[in-house]
């Protein structure tokens, strides 16, 4: 197993060229995108330009044929500049990766392809009020008119739901079968009945919109059904367990960006008559994020390898102890190094606050740190 998560001489290009981007274009402008809480158009048409969107989706789709490894470079790469931009890539990895391998051929043609170049934005709306972590919970149905289903519910907490193309939506189409009478679909942008009533006001990651979805009698032929009557849900639960490397990869990054930050200021920050850096106290707390940072990146590699190998069981364990470490690792980061910057990381007018609010979602989104926890335990003990 030594060396199974060496990078490649391509990734390591990729990575180089994709931190270029975060820490020439992206990091001069993030702090602005947060401040206009707007969708981050021109970051979207660089990632277009570079052909980030692809990289997760095979040739055949349009994609560029790499693997979740790449993915996760770029993503942690970003994310530690911004990490709406962060969360912008990371969507298309989860509803795609549903689609690559639940979907049918008519819909990778007709969605996968335009998801990978770009021109579709995705949102993935699992989440209804009463069906967070107990996701099979939903109350969203799907009534069968003719060779039609008509869908009826509210999902929340839809991230790009207001700026998306397409939406996969989990409805029951047999309450009665509980998880096996749930069922994926594809619906279109513009669909009559599909409304987005409000976008949340949230603590951090403002330049995306997390949004409620109204569905009213949305009607949607059966062609758009992804995978068999009721095996939406199960299928997509099994992508879904080993599709979290986004979210490590964000955290990773996250933290990453932030100890930089710490490191710069401790260097010039006098006190005392001298740098802080030069305090044993700061030094030890720049080593312990730095050692946790690794160990969080190194969990990740390694989980992106599993999955790219295919070795399904391996990634579902490495997957949620990723997740849940690198998430964890983010957070008390993002703390630490706000803690050097004193009074001023506090204060707006450095971005040590904005990795604080940021880092919080990391614990929570794609599953919480708490179930993540109930998985490694499920599969540590099997
Ligand atoms: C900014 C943001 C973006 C999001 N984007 C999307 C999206 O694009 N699409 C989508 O479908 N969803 C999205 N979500 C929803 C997200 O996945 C859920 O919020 C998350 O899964 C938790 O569900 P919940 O909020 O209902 O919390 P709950 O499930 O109500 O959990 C509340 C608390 O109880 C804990 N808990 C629950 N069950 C257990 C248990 N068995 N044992 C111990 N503790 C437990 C949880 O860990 C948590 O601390 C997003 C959420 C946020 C905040």
């Amino acid at each position: 197993m030594a060396g199974i998560y060496e990078l490649t001489k391509a990734q390591i290009m990729l990575r180089d060229s994709v931190r270029q981007l975060a820490q020439e274009k992206i990091k001069p402008i993030a702090a602005q995108l947060e401040e206009e809480e707007k969708f981050p158009t021109q970051v979207h048409e660089w990632f277009r330009e570079m052909e980030l969107y692809g990289l997760g989706i095979e040739e055949k789709w349009g994609g560029s044929g790499a693997g979740c490894t790449e993915c996760a470079l770029a993503i942690e790469q970003i994310a530690q500049v911004s990490a709406s931009c962060a969360i912008l890539l990371g969507a298309y990895s989860l509803g795609p990766r549903v689609l690559m391998n639940v979907g049918n051929d008519e819909q990778k043609q007709k969605y996968l392809t335009k998801v990978a170049s770009g021109e579709f934005i995705p949102c993935f709306a699992l989440t209804e009020p009463e069906a967070g972590s107990d996701a099979s919970n939903i109350q969203t149905k799907a009534v069968q008119d003719g060779d039609d289903w008509l869908v009826s519910g509210t999902k929340c907490f839809a991230t790009l739901a207001d700026v998306a193309d397409m939406y996969t939506v989990f409805a029951k189409t047999d309450p009665e079968k509980g998880t096996a009478g749930i069922s994926a679909f594809l619906i279109d942008k513009g669909a009559k009945g599909l409304t987005i009533p409000k976008h949340e006001k949230k603590m951090g990651c403002k330049a995306v919109h997390v949004c409620e979805v109204k569905l009213d009698e949305v009607r949607v032929p059966q062609r758009n059904m992804m995978g068999a009557r009721g095996d939406g849900y199960r299928q997509t639960v099994r992508t879904v367990e080993v599709s979290r490397y986004a979210t490590s990869a964000r955290s990773v990054g996250l933290a990453q960006g932030a100890l930089d930050h710490a490191i710069e200021y401790a260097k010039q920050r006098v006190v005392f008559g001298k740098p802080i850096a030069k305090f044993q106290a700061i030094q030890f707390m720049i080593a312990d994020m730095a050692i946790q940072i690794e160990a969080a990146r190194q969990l990740t590699y390694k989980t992106v390898a599993e999955i790219d190998r295919g070795n399904r069981e391996e990634a579902v364990k490495l997957g949620s102890m990723a997740k849940c470490f690198a998430a964890d690792t983010a957070v008390k980061v993002a703390c630490d190094a706000l803690q050097i910057f004193g009074g001023y990381g506090y204060m707006e007018d450095y971005p040590m606050a904005q990795y604080y609010r940021d880092a919080k979602l990391l614990q929570i989104a794609e599953g919480t740190t708490q179930i993540q926890r109930m998985i490694v335990a499920r599969e540590v003990m099997k």
